[in-house]
């Protein structure tokens, strides 16, 4: 399976537009970023929300649709036979989930008790 077909998607990030690049070199799927964390080969939300067919990744612009374009990325992930890395980001996704809700519940519980410090402690009887 040889192919010289490279494919990039436009994923909207928080600041900006970055490239996700999925390319086929020799015989293996390359995929690339050019956000500040992919750059240096590290695991993006981007890759991530690419492999996990997450269509809210992608930017909507006149230069892509983002259901074709996502529709396109998984047919070539399904030709490199990644149901495994597929897997392994949804679990990832599922814990990054996880991970913002106590973040929210960390956040309020110091709030509630930076208010309980602001108003004082009472002497016990
Ligand atoms: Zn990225």
């Amino acid at each position: 399976m040889s192919q010289a077909t490279t494919l990039t998607l436009l994923a909207q990030g928080s600041e900006g537009i970055y490239r996700v690049e999925l390319r086929w070199a020799a015989d293996k799927l390359m995929i690339s970023c050019d956000c500040r964390a992919g750059i240096f080969n590290k695991l993006c939300k981007h890759k991530t929300g690419v492999l996990a067919g997450d269509i809210d990744i992608l930017a909507n612009t006149d230069e892509q649709e983002p259901s074709k374009a996502m529709a396109e990325a998984q047919a070539m992930l399904a030709k490199a036979g990644l149901e495994s890395v597929t897997e392994f980001s949804t679990q990832l996704r599922a814990l990054e989930a996880e991970k913002d809700i106590l973040e929210r519940k960390i956040k309020n519980l110091k709030a509630v008790f930076a208010k309980q410090i602001a108003a004082g402690f009472s002497v016990r009887p």
